[in-house]
């Protein structure tokens, strides 16, 4: 393809892209067609010549629009969001066509620098403590999720409680645990079991059932059972904003008691850490200063596209401790002069992106006050969302909200609940998703969808409203 062809296709995909934001609204907000129905409409093999783009605008019209879900429609409020953005892609873009390849800083010193200012700007941001920075003893890195982020920090924590024998010997004969409440991520079992500790190794401590928050005494008692019984806790992942409901795990608590056992305290904040831009709801992050890593999604609710996590530790040394490998064929003088950070130390990947690009263009493009005004207009929607529901004595709130989060239920029970979420999801104008609290059936309504406005959440309240009245009536 030469620059004038790449041009004049890139014109006409950003126009596609910009009509697609415009219109999505209009389409159902999920495929109705069965598996199988997009791959049934790609040709049955590759082109044995090239055949240009001709028809593609077509394809991506009539193959992949149809098979979509759409998670920037402003009636999505399922799971967490998504968000993306016109500067974020637009970062990506540029990333993309300088197809950098950044492991060493040797291999692309604006890449890792341009991540490591970012990273402080984040943290600025965010108002996160100042050894959390690469001006002070940490700093933070761009890994593509919170799973990875997880994954990252139970090495880190191994590395911690074992030593040099975890990294020489691995997990050997030692019983290694890790600690998370019985609302942590999933992703934090699998980092266990990547890590070679297994699901036996995860202990799942208890939490308060009205906060749904990790008990500080649950995971002293556990931490303490374990010791005596010559297991070796290597990590504790505390929560701010779980996923279920948005709980907030006391961190204050919980740090001082990671640092009693000399355990890594890694607070995992993937999608309410971006609340932290607004000074009002800085609260969520008290007691953060115990962390030892730290990390939150600017690709759920930053209007970053995925894949973007951010990523800190308050000591680096001691992640590149648990992480690096140098073989011959990586060494440069810049690596050996001590002065510069090569990020593929800093996490699993030998080979990295430009993904720090988005960031800078989605942080110059809003500035601190087109992020605050971002999330405020999620926290107010959702507030709204929730006062709806708590007007309507058929209904209730079933977790604390105090994100852009509400989770609620027809006090009429599991069965109707469950009915009341496939009707409105049959609906094709809305998409909400599921969960259990304390072992009833909730219902999730998560706001963050870039275009999401006030008529869409009042139009699903009034979809959910008239959903309950069928249902209730039909027994
Ligand atoms: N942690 C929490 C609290 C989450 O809510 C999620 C996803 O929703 C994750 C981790 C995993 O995020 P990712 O998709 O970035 O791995």
């Amino acid at each position: 393809m030469t620059a004038d062809e790449f041009r004049r296709h890139g014109h006409d995909l950003v126009d596609w892209v910009a009509d697609y934001w415009e219109s999505v609204g209009s389409l159902p907000v999920r495929p109705s067609d069965p598996p199988g129905a997009v791959a049934a409409r790609l040709p049955a093999g590759p082109p044995s010549e090239g055949d240009g783009f001709a028809g593609l605008r077509a394809d991506l019209d009539e193959v992949v629009l149809p098979g979509m879900t759409h998670w920037q429609h402003p009636g999505f409020f399922a799971y967490f969001p998504a968000n993306t953005s016109g500067p974020s892609v637009l970062g990506d873009l540029v990333g993309a066509g300088l197809g950098v390849q950044g492991m060493l800083w040797a291999t692309g010193p604006a890449a890792t620098e341009v991540e490591t200012v970012m990273l402080d700007w984040l943290a600025e941001l965010l108002d996160l403590p100042a050894r959390f920075r690469s001006t002070s003893t940490g700093g933070g890195v761009i890994q593509d999720s919170a799973s990875s982020a997880a994954l990252v920090a139970t090495l880190a924590g191994l590395h911690r409680a074992g030593g040099g024998a975890w990294r020489s010997s691995g997990i050997g004969g030692t019983r290694y645990t890790v600690f998370t409440s019985t609302q942590g991520h999933s992703s934090i079992e699998k980092a266990a079991r990547i890590a070679g500790i297994g699901d036996a190794g995860v202990r799942q401590v208890e939490v308060d059932p009205a906060t749904l928050a990790m008990r500080p005494s649950a995971l002293r008692a556990a931490l303490a059972a374990d010791v005596a019984a010559g297991a070796r806790p290597a990590v504790v992942v505390a929560t701010i904003g779980t996923t279920s409901t948005t709980a907030v795990d006391p961190l204050s608590e919980i740090g001082r008691i990671c640092q009693e056992f000399g355990v890594w305290l890694h607070v995992d904040a993937a999608y309410a850490g971006a609340a932290a831009v607004c000074p009002e709801l800085r609260w969520s992050h008290a007691g953060l200063e115990h962390a030892d890593s730290y990390c939150f999604d600017p690709h759920k609710w930053l209007l970053t596209g995925f894949d973007c996590d951010a990523f800190w530790v308050a000591d680096r040394e001691a992640l590149v401790a648990a992480l690096t490998v140098m073989p011959e064929y990586l060494r440069n003088v810049a690596t050996e002069s001590g002065a510069v950070i090569d990020y593929r130390d800093w996490g699993v990947p030998l080979g990295r992106r430009f993904r720090s690009l988005k960031l800078w263009f989605v942080l110059r493009w809003y500035g601190a006050a087109g992020l605050r005004a971002h999330i405020r207009s999620g926290v107010s929607l959702a507030q709204r969302f929730a006062a709806h529901v708590a007007a309507d004595d058929r209904f209730e709130i079933a977790a604390p909200h105090p994100f852009s989060l509400v989770c609620f239920r027809l006090k009429a029970g599991d069965a109707a609940s469950e009915a009341l979420l496939d009707r409105v999801n049959a609906t094709g104008r809305f998409y909400l998703t599921h969960t259990r609290v304390n072992g009833a059936y909730v219902l999730r309504l998560a706001v963050g969808a870039p275009q999401t406005a006030e008529s869409h959440v009042d139009e699903a309240w009034s979809a959910l409203a008239t959903a309950a009245t069928e249902i209730l009536a039909e027994g």
